[in-house]
C-alpha cells in the first residue's frame, strides 16, 4: 500500500492514480495526512478492504511530504561503515549519533531549495521509515510491525554550519528550509521482499554520487527502533531518517557542495525518487 499527500490531502496511491481518503471513506479518517498514523491499524484494515473509487492523474510536484509535522524527527549519523570512514569518524557501537531535523524543514518531493550562503551545502540521500503506533521498549524482533511505512529522504547537510563551534551541532545545519525532503509516498513494509535490503543512491544532474544497499546500515531499522525506544517513547507518525552510504561531498577528494541549478535527484528502491533543484 502506497499512501501520499496530494496538495495537502491524504490520497492512497492505486495504478499511480490518487484515490482522495477522506472522500473514499465517507469522512471516517480525516484527509491531514499526518493524523493517518493515530488510527493507522484501523485505516490500513479500512484501505485493503475497500472498494476505491478510480484515482485522479497527478503531477509528483503536488505532493508534499507524506508525514508533513511528525512530532519528533530522528536522524541517525554515521550509520554505514564506508560513510564514516569518509567522514574521518570511528564506527560507532552501542548507540549511533542521533540528531534531528527541525519541522519546519520538511518538503514534499519535488522542490527547489534556496542554498545558504556559507557554500557547503551536501546531499545524503537515505532510507526514511515512519512509525505507525506508540512505541516504548520495543524488542528487535517486534519492530517492523511498529512501522507504517518507508519513504525515500534527503538529509540535506550545510557543512559550514554543522561543524562550527566547540562541538559539532549537527540539527542546525540540517534544518534550513526544505533540507528534509520526504517522499514521494510511503510504503507499506509488507510491499517489499525484503525491507532490510533495498538499494538506495543519488545522483547530481545526472551523475551518480551516492549508491548503496541498507543492508550495510550499522543499525538496521529494527535495531534503530529497538535501540531509540528504550530512551524514548517513538510516537504514531514520527519520522527516522536511517542514515546516508558513502560518497557525500565533504568525504569526495577535492571536497565537492551543491551550486545553484544543480538538480540532485534521490532514489530508493520499491519506493520512487525525490528531485531536488538548488537556487541561490
Ligand atoms: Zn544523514
Amino acid at each position: 500500500m502506497r499512501i501520499a499527500n496530494l496538495s495537502g490531502r491524504l490520497v492512497l496511491i492505486v495504478d499511480g492514480k490518487a484515490v482522495d481518503v477522506e472522500q473514499a471513506g465517507d469522512g471516517s479518517f480525516s484527509a491531514d495526512p499526518q493524523a493517518i498514523f493515530e488510527q493507522w491499524e484501523v485505516f490500513r484494515g479500512w484501505a485493503a478492504a475497500a472498494n476505491l473509487p478510480e484515482g485522479v492523474d497527478f503531477d509528483p510536484a503536488e505532493l508534499g511530504s507524506p508525514v508533513p509535522r511528525p512530532r519528533q524527527t530522528l536522524a541517525i549519523g554515521l550509520n554505514y561503515r564506508g560513510h564514516a570512514s569518509e567522514s574521518g569518524f570511528t564506527v560507532p557501537e552501542g548507540l549511533p549519533p542521533v540528531f534531528t531535523k527541525f519541522g519546519t524543514s520538511i518538503s514534499g518531493p519535488v522542490t527547489q531549495v534556496k542554498l545558504p550562503a556559507q557554500g557547503k551545502t551536501d546531499w545524503e540521500v537515505e532510507l526514511v521509515a515512519v512509525i505507525g503506533r506508540y512505541s516504548e521498549n520495543v524488542p528487535e524482533a517486534d519492530a517492523w510491525s511498529h512501522v507504517a511505512g518507508l519513504a525515500a529522504g534527503q538529509d540535506i547537510s550545510e557543512r559550514v554550519t554543522q561543524l562550527v563551534g566547540p562541538v559539532p551541532q549537527f540539527s542546525l545545519g540540517k534544518s534550513y528550509p526544505g533540507f528534509a525532503p520526504i517522499g514521494p509516498w510511503l510504503v507499506t513494509p509488507d510491499s517489499f521482499d525484503n525491507p532490510d535490503d533495498l538499494e538506495l543512491r543519488c545522483s547530481i544532474n545526472g551523475e551518480e554520487v551516492q549508491k548503496g544497499r541498507t543492508r550495510d546500515l550499522i543499525f538496521s531499522v529494527p535495531s534503530l527502533i529497538a535501540k531509540l525506544s528504550a530512551v524514548l517513547p517513538l510516537l504514531p507518525g514520527d519520522v527516522i531518517f536511517t542514515g546516508t552510504p558513502a560518497g557525500v561531498g565533504l568525504g569526495r577528494d577535492p571536497q565537492r557542495f551543491l551550486t545553484p541549478g544543480d538538480e540532485l535527484v534521490s532514489v530508493v528502491e520499491g519506493i520512487g525518487e525525490l528531485r531536488q533543484t538548488f537556487t541561490a
